[in-house]
C-alpha cells in the first residue's frame, strides 16, 4: 500500500528520471544532529523537523545543493524557497534592508512560525533560492532540533516542506520517507511536529506589510504589531508576477479527493459516497468517544479533530496522511468556523480540495 501511494505521488509530480537513487538513512535526534549538519555542509540534502512541518534542507549558498532540492521535490524552478537560520543576526546578514517592521516582528516572534520576505543582499545566497527574484524569505524555526542543526551547520539552509511538490506536507519522519524515500540522503527524526501547518508569510518590503500566506502564527498576533494588508495568497506585483509564487490553488493536497461539507452535512455526504461504492474517510470536529483516534464509523473511517483552531491545525495533516494511507477515495471534511482564528486551516482545506 505504501508503495502504491508513493507511485501515485510520483506520477502526479511528473517524476523526473534524473534524480540519483539514495538509500535514505534515518538519523535519530539528538544523536544524529552532528552527522546531519556535516551532510548539509557537504552540500547534501537533509530533511529535518521544525515546529511547523518537516523541511528538506540544503545549503542556501550552494547553487548545486539548492538545485537538488527542486529535483528531489519535482518543484517548479519559479517557486522560491524559505531560508532557515539560527538567529536574527544570521537573517539580517542575508538582507539588503532590514525595515522596522522586520525588526519588530522578528524580535517578537522568532524563533517561531513566521517567515519574513525582505530585500536580498546580492551574494549571500544562490539565485535559485529566490527563483532569481530581488527578495528572500527567511525564518528562525522554534524547534530545538532545527536550531541545533542550524547552529552546527553554520550556514543558511534553504528548506521547503520535505514532500513531493503539491502533495501533503510531512509532519513525521515517516511521512518524509513515504514521499521522498530513495530521493534524499537522510532524514533527521525528531518526532512529530508541534504546530502541524506551515509558517505565516509576511512581506515587509512594502509598507504596509503584506500577508502572503496564512499559517501557524495567527494573523491577529502580527496585526497587533504592524499594520498589515491581507494579500490572501493571491497578490500580484508589477507585471502580474505572483508575489507569493507557488501559492497556486491546488496544494497541500492528499491523493484522495477532499470534499468540504457544509455545517451538519458531513455524515450524509459521507454516507451517500459510501453507498455509491467509494471508500470514505470523514474528518469531523469536536470530541468523540474515541478521543480523536481513527475508527470505523457508519460511513467508513472517521477521525474527530479538536474544536480549537491551533489544536486542529496541529493534527490536520497527520489525519489526512492517515486517511490517504488507508486508501480512501474521498475525505469528507466537516465545515470549520468562519472566524479569523481558523483562517489558516480554511486556507489549507480549500487548497487540498481545489
Ligand atoms: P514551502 O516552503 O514549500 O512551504 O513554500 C515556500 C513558499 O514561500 C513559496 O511557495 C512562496 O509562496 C513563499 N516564498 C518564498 N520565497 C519568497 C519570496 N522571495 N517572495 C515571496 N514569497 C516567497
Ligand atoms: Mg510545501
Amino acid at each position: 500500500m505504501t508503495t502504491r501511494t508513493r507511485q501515485d505521488e510520483g506520477d502526479r509530480a511528473g517524476d523526473p528520471a534524473d534524480v540519483p537513487h539514495h538509500a535514505t538513512r534515518v538519523l535519530l535526534a539528538p544523536e544524529g544532529i552532528g552527522e546531519a549538519a556535516a551532510a548539509l555542509r557537504a552540500g547534501r540534502l537533509v530533511a529535518f523537523p521544525t515546529e511547523t512541518v518537516y523541511g528538506l534542507g540544503a545549503r542556501a549558498d550552494l547553487a548545486a545543493a539548492v538545485r537538488a532540492i527542486f529535483a528531489a521535490k519535482g518543484r517548479p524552478p519559479g517557486n522560491p524557497l524559505i531560508v532557515h537560520v539560527a538567529d536574527v543576526a544570521a537573517a539580517r546578514a542575508l538582507a539588503a534592508e532590514w525595515p522596522l517592521e522586520a525588526e519588530r516582528l522578528a524580535s517578537a516572534f522568532w524563533p517561531g512560525p513566521l517567515t519574513l520576505v525582505v530585500r536580498r543582499r546580492g551574494d549571500a545566497i544562490a539565485d535559485e533560492v529566490t527563483a532569481g527574484g530581488p527578495t528572500v524569505a527567511v525564518r528562525v524555526p522554534a524547534h530545538p532540533v532545527a536550531l541545533a542543526l542550524l547552529r552546527a551547520a553554520g550556514v543558511p539552509v534553504a528548506a521547503p516542506s520535505a514532500n513531493r511538490s503539491n502533495t501533503l506536507s510531512p509532519v513525521t519522519a515517516a511521512h518524509v520517507l513515504k514521499s521522498l524515500g530513495g530521493r534524499i540522503e537522510c532524514v533527521l527524526d525528531g518526532g512529530a511536529t508541534s504546530r502541524g501547518i506551515e509558517s505565516t508569510i509576511v512581506d515587509v518590503t512594502r509598507s504596509p506589510a503584506v500577508l502572503l500566506r496564512h499559517g501557524a502564527l495567527p494573523l491577529a498576533d502580527v496585526e497587533a504589531l504592524v499594520p498589515l494588508v491581507d494579500g490572501g495568497g493571491a497578490v500580484t506585483g508589477p507585471g502580474g508576477r505572483a508575489l507569493a509564487p507557488g501559492s497556486q490553488e491546488r496544494h497541500y493536497a492528499p491523493r484522495a479527493r477532499v470534499v468540504l461539507a457544509p455545517a451538519g452535512a458531513a455524515e450524509a455526504i459521507a454516507e451517500a459516497r459510501r453507498a455509491a461504492g467509494e471508500r470514505v474517510g470523514t474528518l469531523a470536529r469536536g470530541d468523540d468517544a474515541e478521543g480523536g483516534a481513527p475508527h470505523a464509523g457508519a460511513a467508513g473511517l472517521r477521525i474527530a479533530l479538536p474544536d480549537d483552531a491551533p489544536a486542529y491545525a496541529a493534527r490536520l495533516y497527520a489525519a489526512l496522511h492517515y486517511l490517504d494511507d488507508a486508501a480512501c477515495d474521498a475525505i469528507v471534511v466537516e465545515a470549520v468556523p468562519d472566524d479569523p482564528a481558523w483562517a489558516a486551516v480554511r486556507d489549507r482545506l480549500r487548497r487540498a480540495s481545489a
